[in-house]
């Protein structure tokens, strides 16, 4: 996929291009150059929502079956180069070697289960519909909207991406993806195997590049039927924005301020190691990330005594190193944008129990000591904002009732956790909490099958399961006199 030292970062109608703008790849934890991707403009968007359009009458026509082998394909690509992706995911993004192969076995997993869903679509195609009247009768269809577009961030690369790409793929729609420019190198290779799966030329397109080149123009595209954005608010709103100026559909993934909830019966053990893999998995860089801890009065203190000697436990170090728990943040802009919520929390008065520095033996690189504050006042930013690296505030609470107010007293809902040891207990919380996904006595595991999404402003639509396939399809009903 390369024509010299700069990766060509345009995938448009089944050819690989070079684009107007080099865009340079850093490796977060030396803060070398990794790569240089040449990435596109308007007028690649362009040409590869000009390669989608054409491409999408015969492609909606093919059978679920026939979609169904292609996203087979793709996963088997990707199990074929599982280490080589990996070693991209750790080396562009930062993230420790065993979090990419997670990552790397859910993409595996999105396309297999959306190509079991492809093929089951044939025999769900013209389903008759009930009508209270004898003289008409009906069916309904579910058909592919068209040419999609789909954007993704840098945090979970390739993840992010097959949550979109499988299903659009699936229900028959043609796409022009376009990756984050901090981490465009797992998408490339995704591409290449994609490129290898017998695809018709035009289905699939990539255009690298940055957000105002490439992003904006793709959202703003009236060829272009929906949206699919994963990204930050600010961001989310600009794509809605562009979006709405042609009436397309948008499905948005942004940010969280999610809670885990300590309840007085809690296993304490099983507390922390979930505050601690909600709040540092990904050096806390995750929509979903545990950013407040709130438990109950009775075990607050010991707690926070736990919490603290396992946060300073966690070994912080090069993503390549076998003893690595935690890597490094994805960027220097990233790096100081936390390292600004640290300073901003100390500013408003909390209390920092550990961490919010630089590792001593780690003098280069984005790493950051696991950060955990105590009384961080509620209308702090600290408290409010999502902060994206890997901080923790953790707080008290008297009663149930004051744990579920706190938790959902924030403008994002995307998810939640709860631990107790009483079963009744736990489920009536999770029904009280204003999230899209809670977890029970467990860590943030994700299953295809399940819905991703969250309530306020973390998200509008949801991904995964069928709701992700039914995002790229349009209703049609076919009424008839008899
Ligand atoms: P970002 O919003 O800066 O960028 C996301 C993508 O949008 C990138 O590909 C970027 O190039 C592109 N973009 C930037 N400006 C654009 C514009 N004007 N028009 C169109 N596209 C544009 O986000 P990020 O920094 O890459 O990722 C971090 C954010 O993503 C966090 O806020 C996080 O919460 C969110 N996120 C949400 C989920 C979820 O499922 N809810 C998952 C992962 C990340």
């Amino acid at each position: 996929m390369s024509n010299s030292s700069t990766l060509n970062g345009l995938y448009i109608d089944g050819q690989w291009r070079a684009g107007s703008e080099d865009l340079k790849v850093i490796n977060p934890a030396t803060e070398e150059p990794l790569a240089s991707v040449s990435g596109g403009n308007e007028q690649a968007v362009d040409q590869a929502v000009n390669a989608a359009s054409a491409a999408f009458s015969q492609w909606a026509k093919t059978s679920g079956a026939e979609r169904g082998a292609v996203l087979r394909k793709i996963a088997s690509g990707v199990q074929a180069r599982r280490e080589h992706l990996m070693q991209l995911q750790s080396s562009n993004n930062g993230k420790p070697l065993f979090e990419a192969a997670i990552d790397v076995d859910d993409v595996i997993a999105t396309f297999d289960y959306y190509a079991g869903l492809a093929e089951g679509l044939d025999a769900q195609q013209d389903r008759s519909v009930a009508l209270p009247s004898e003289d008409f009768a009906a069916r309904v269809r579910r058909e592919p909207c068209g040419v999609v577009g789909l954007i993704v961030p840098w945090n979970f690369p390739m993840v992010t991406t097959a949550w979109k790409l499988a299903p659009a793929l699936a229900a028959g729609c043609c796409v022009v993806l376009k990756p984050s420019e901090v981490t465009p190198l797992p998408e490339l290779e995704l591409a290449a195997i994609i490129a290898e799966s017998g695809l018709p030329k035009g289905v699939f397109n990539l255009v690298c590049g940055t957000g105002l080149a490439v992003g904006a123009p793709l959202a703003a595209d009236p060829r272009v039927a929906k949206i699919s954005f994963t990204g930050s608010n600010a961001v989310g709103v600009q794509v809605m924005q562009r979006a709405a100026e042609t009436v397309k559909g948008v499905s948005l993934e942004l940010g969280g301020k999610s809670s885990l909830l300590v309840l007085a019966d809690a296993d304490l053990e099983l507390a922390v190691e979930l505050a601690s893999g909600g709040g540092f998995f990904n050096a806390g860089q995750m929509c979903s990330a545990t950013s407040r801890v709130l438990v109950a009065d009775t075990l607050a203190d010991e707690f926070l005594l736990r919490l603290k000697v396992r946060a300073e436990a966690i070994r912080v170090a090069d993503p390549f190193d076998p003893e690595v728990e935690m890597g490094a943040l994805v960027n220097q802009a990233q790096y100081q944008r936390v390292l600004g919520h640290i300073d901003r929390g100390l500013s408003a008065g909390a209390k920092l129990i550990c961490g919010g520095e630089r590792p001593a033996d780690l003098p280069r690189g984005y790493f950051l000591r696991p950060t955990i504050f105590t009384q961080v006042p509620l209308d702090s930013a600290l408290w409010c904002e999502e902060i994206f690296g890997p901080v923790l505030c953790v707080r008290s609470f008297a009663s149930e009732a004051e744990a579920i107010a706190l938790a959902n007293d924030s403008e994002f809902g995307l998810v939640a956790s709860v631990v107790s040891r009483d079963g009744e207990a736990a489920e009536r919380v999770a029904n009280a909490l204003q999230a899209g996904l809670v977890w029970i006595n467990s860590p943030q595991v994700i299953f295809p099958q399940t819905a991703w999404g969250g309530y306020k402003q973390s998200s509008i639509g949801r991904e995964l399961g069928p709701w992700g396939l039914q995002a790229f399809q349009e209703i049609k009903h076919v009424i008839r006199a008899v």
